[in-house]
């Protein structure tokens, strides 16, 4: 029997609810935030990623899923999803719409990783990308929308991290700095940083290795590096967010994993999930778009991770949507019955009563423990006294009470229960 690649997972129905519950929650809190949906393809030509995304970093690096088709093209599955809504914006104008445009994305990314608990290599993302100001208004209303997402799925326990990493210019000072400071300890260095510590020595301070991430403690900061704009925007931005009344702690080792970032970055970061704490990160990318081609548009997004997320909410308790059940299961007890209990069934769900009925031409008994199964919280029984009154048995299985009901009448009865 074949199994499911490393590293991804089957979403069965005991979960998937789950998952529709943080899309729908998702979908919401974006509409809310007046941020309208972009799908863009799973898989893009490799190019967009090794230049969005950075030829240094960990993800173009070593992650990727990169094949060649049977065109001889390079292609990647998505590892993020930013570089192709990027691509997109570029590539269909969008840059000629009402600015800013603001975008979200639900989406499975793949990243070739060593799985374990929180890190898989099919995952999903819900992102957001908002296009076209440099506003640090706008750096804060990314930040509260992810806040508001998590308050309203009772998300408890976790941090805030911001920081900014400048821009190009006031960061080539600290790269000097950077390398300055590594140069001491080259030795030391996993063999990847050592080869980036010249090309992109800030990646180095995001390295997973463990003596890389000693070495990382005592950098320079580049708070202390960054130019009066730079400086003055995150400034603005820590404004906005006090007056959204979000606690948010400054931590200069927020670096973020991905060569785009600029000024501000940001993580949610959670203690009750292990080693892969980070549940949302985001930051502002001010020349990704330029370095696709693109104009000179600035953008501020976030990518949160869906399983990460889950892990989180099970691991603290907290309830995560409805199991799907029907209202009511209709249980024939003969062949007449059954075509009555069919149609029954089938006009309820025209009028919206999810409702379900016998399929596996079970007794009576077997009926009422499929429908306890499937957490039916009524059954209306269909009998051949029922059949020749032209009524239904409507029993109550949490009150366990028995009332008769005219078939025509059943859906206003369910109606009226429903919204005791
Ligand atoms: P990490 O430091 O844990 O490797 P990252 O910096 O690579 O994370 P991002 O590229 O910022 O992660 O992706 C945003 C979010 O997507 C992460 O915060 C996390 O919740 C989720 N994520 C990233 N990689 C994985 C993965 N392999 N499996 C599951 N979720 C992931
Ligand atoms: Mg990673």
């Amino acid at each position: 029997m074949a199994t499911a690649p490393k590293g991804t997972k089957d979403l069965l129905p005991q979960e998937s609810y789950k998952w529709q519950y943080i899309e729908d929650t998702a979908r919401e809190v974006a509409s809310l935030f007046n941020v309208s949906e972009i799908r863009t393809p799973t898989f893009e030509h490799t190019e967009v990623f090794t230049r969005g995304v950075g030829d240094t970093t960990d993800i173009v690096n070593k992650e990727m899923y990169t094949f060649l088709d049977k065109g001889e093209r390079s292609i990647t599955l998505k590892p993020e999803g930013t570089a192709g809504v990027a691509r997109a914006f570029v590539e269909n104008g969008l840059f000629n719409s009402a600015l800013p445009v603001k975008l979200y994305y639900i989406t499975p990314c793949f990243r070739y990783e060593r799985p374990q608990a929180g890190r898989l290599r099919e995952f999903h993302q819900f992102g957001v990308e908002f296009l076209g100001s440099t506003s640090p208004s706008i750096d804060a209303e990314a930040i509260v929308l992810a806040d508001t997402f998590f308050k309203k799925l009772n998300v408890n326990g976790l941090k805030l991290h911001v920081n900014s990493i400048g821009c190009k210019t006031c960061r080539k000072e600290y790269h000097k700095a950077l390398i300055e400071y590594y140069k001491k300890n080259e030795d030391k260095l996993c063999p990847l940083c050592k080869e980036r510590l010249y090309k992109n020595p800030m990646r180095l301070l995001d390295c997973k290795n463990e003596e890389c991430k000693k070495l990382a403690i005592n950098a320079p900061k580049i708070l202390d590096y960054i130019c009066d704009d730079c400086r003055e925007h995150f400034n603005s931005v820590q404004n906005y967010l006090k007056t959204a009344g979000i606690d948010f702690i400054v931590d200069a080792g927020i670096v973020r994993g991905l060569d785009y970032y600029t000024k501000t970055v940001f993580e949610f970061v959670s203690e009750n999930i292990g080693a892969q704490g980070t549940v949302c990160g985001g930051g502002r990318y001010d020349s990704l778009i330029a370095d696709l081609g693109g104009q000179d548009v600035a953008g501020i997004g976030f990518a949160l991770g869906i399983e990460r997320l889950l892990l989180l909410m099970e691991n603290t308790g907290v309830k995560i949507g409805n199991e799907h059940a029907p209202l009511i299961y209709i249980a024939p007890m003969g062949e007449q019955e059954k075509y009555v209990a069919f149609k029954t069934v089938l006009s309820l769900r025209e009028k919206g009563i999810s409702a379900e009925t016998d399929n596996m031409n079970r007794g009576i008994k077997a009926q009422f423990k499929y429908a306890d199964k499937i957490k039916a919280q009524f059954v209306g029984v269909i009998g051949s006294e029922e059949l020749n009154n032209g009524v239904i048995k409507i029993k109550d299985m949490k009150l366990g009470t028995e009332e008769q009901v005219k078939l025509d009448g059943v859906y206003e009865y369910l109606r009226i229960k429903k919204n005791d």
